[in-house]
């Protein structure tokens, strides 16, 4: 009898590249365990992967190869803020385009499922493509679901959808609203989470996005079990019973830290001083300079441009500060970094920042973040603490994760979700050169907090390597396919 085809997994990522990046790395590290698989996306994200796909290709000897399928797909677009020169964290329409785009890309999913089901084993969809769990059922394939965000931030989340955490709370923005039933006493801001009155469209489709991920196969996360303590079997155990696998960070599994750093040029062209800014930090002290990025959505107002520059001038440390590249507080408010004082203590960077390699620099010694998932497993990778400054989405869940549950990051006060308010409260220079300096700080709790990023940072190498949680996770999950795809055989045989 002929061996058995090795397993095929269909990896559909959703286009931005805080989505589309993770889940190229997963189906690299599939790959390296002999899944058969292929990513199906449009035609620019097919050419932002491509790298990802050609090294997984090139190095894995005991894998299976990768391949991409690109869909014939007119691409939408979706500007990040590097490009744009806007604020797409508080802007309604660009959240409005974002739900559109969902849409968009459910008939060609349709149409390539109908012609390749009987030759896939199962669907790894990102979660916010809702409508591919009834596409996978109609063809009797298992979706799973993959979620760019913490588990944490998830488990959160199905809280607030499922007990009508609102009803008991006053619409006060200062109201403090408690999850209930989740391993941490989790609180949160009414004014950090979004508001179903002011954005009904994005509050049903996250309801479809957790029903359909409820009626799925199961779902994967970019974490590791350390990470996210009790999560995992909380999960497991009171989110219906739910399949749920941890496999990362994957971008450890799948390459060096330049490769990873590489991957960034292709999604956002690399600024062209991106070299010079290392050299710039070789020149620094150990864990003197702190950097500050706030991700691919955010442009801040010019008037809290002004305040972050002051901010770090009152810190007295270096810094490292991404700047997009089309900002229009950047370029053209005087007091903003060209003009600054302290510019022989920073280090600007205009237009996309090899972030993974500054994290990993050993001059740095802390990071301002937004609390974007991805960022957030890179600093925590890197052993580097940070300072939380989150805007929306996941990203005042991922703040209490790394502050208040792992205890290797300091809040700057943010309090809006960003795409819900009218106005927005300007965080004043004096808060953020006080919490730069809480978590540089060599006394009190800022060395504590550096002593236990130093200690996480260890641990996610060990999740991916073999014998560790993310490893097994990704065997786990394997298993079960096989398993499924017996049974299903002994089926439609008998
Ligand atoms: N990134 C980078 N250079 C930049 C800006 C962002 O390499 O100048 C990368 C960063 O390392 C991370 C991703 O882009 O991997 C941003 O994802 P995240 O989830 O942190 O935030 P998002 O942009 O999706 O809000």
């Amino acid at each position: 009898k002929d061996a058995e085809p090795p397993l095929h997994i269909l990896f559909f990522p959703f286009l931005l590249p805080g989505h589309l990046i993770p889940m190229a790395d997963m189906a690299a590290l599939f790959a390296a365990r002999g899944v058969r698989c292929t990513v199906l996306t449009t035609p620019v994200q097919a050419s932002t992967i491509r790298s990802v796909v050609d090294r997984a290709n090139g190095s894995s000897a005991a894998g299976t190869p990768m391949s991409i399928s690109v869909v014939p797909f007119p691409d939408v677009g979706l500007p990040m803020a590097a490009q744009s020169g806007r604020d797409l964290a508080t802007s309604r329409d660009y959240h409005d385009r974002f739900l559109q785009t969902v849409e968009l890309l459910r008939e060609p999913f349709c149409r390539f499922l109908s012609d390749h089901h009987a030759d896939i084993d199962a669907v790894v969809s990102d979660s916010l493509f809702h409508w591919s769990a009834h596409a996978t059922a109609e063809h009797g394939l298992p979706r799973i679901a993959f979620l760019a965000t913490s588990m944490f931030a998830r488990a959160c989340t199905d809280t607030v959808l499922r007990s009508n955490v609102f009803e008991s709370c006053s619409d006060d923005h200062g109201a403090v609203v408690s999850l209930p039933g989740l391993p941490h006493r989790v609180e949160q801001r009414r004014s950090q989470m979004m508001d179903p009155a002011k954005r009904p469209h994005e509050w049903a489709m996250f309801q479809l996005i957790h029903a359909a991920d409820r009626s799925s196969y199961g779902e994967l996360f970019n974490s590791f079990r350390v990470l996210e303590p009790g999560y995992a079997e909380h999960y497991r155990a009171t989110q219906l019973r739910r399949r749920a696998w941890l496999v990362g960070p994957v971008a450890l599994a799948s390459g060096s830290l330049e490769d990873v750093a590489s991957r960034g040029a292709v999604a956002g062209a690399l600024s062209p001083d991106a070299a010079v800014c290392l050299r710039w930090l070789d020149a620094k002290l150990a864990s003197s300079v702190v950097y500050v990025s706030f991700g691919t959505m955010t442009n801040f107002s010019p008037e809290q441009m002004r305040e972050l520059a002051r901010g770090l001038d009152l810190s007295g440390k270096n810094f490292v500060w991404v700047i997009a590249k089309g900002s229009t507080a950047a370029s053209s408010d005087p007091s903003t970094p060209d003009g600054f004082p302290t510019a022989n203590r920073g280090y600007i960077v205009r237009g996309w920042a090899p972030q993974v390699l500054i994290l990993n620099h050993p001059a740095v010694g802390g990071f301002v973040t937004h609390c974007g998932w991805n960022s957030t497993l890179e600093a925590v990778s890197a052993g580097v603490p940070m300072v939380t400054w989150p805007r929306y989405a996941d990203q005042f869940y991922n703040e209490k994760l790394v502050v208040e549950v792992l205890g290797v990051g300091v809040g700057v006060g943010a309090e809006d979700y960003a795409s819900c308010l009218e106005t927005h409260r300007v965080i004043a220079g004096e808060a953020i050169a006080e919490s730069i300096r809480r978590v540089m700080g060599e006394e009190g709790d800022g060395a504590a907090m550096r002593k236990k990023a130093k200690e996480l940072g260890v641990m996610p190498r060990g999740a991916v390597e073999k014998g560790g949680s993310s490893y097994d996770d990704v065997g786990q999950l394997m298993e079960e396919l096989i398993a499924r795809r017996s049974s299903v055989g002994c089926t439609a045989d008998g």
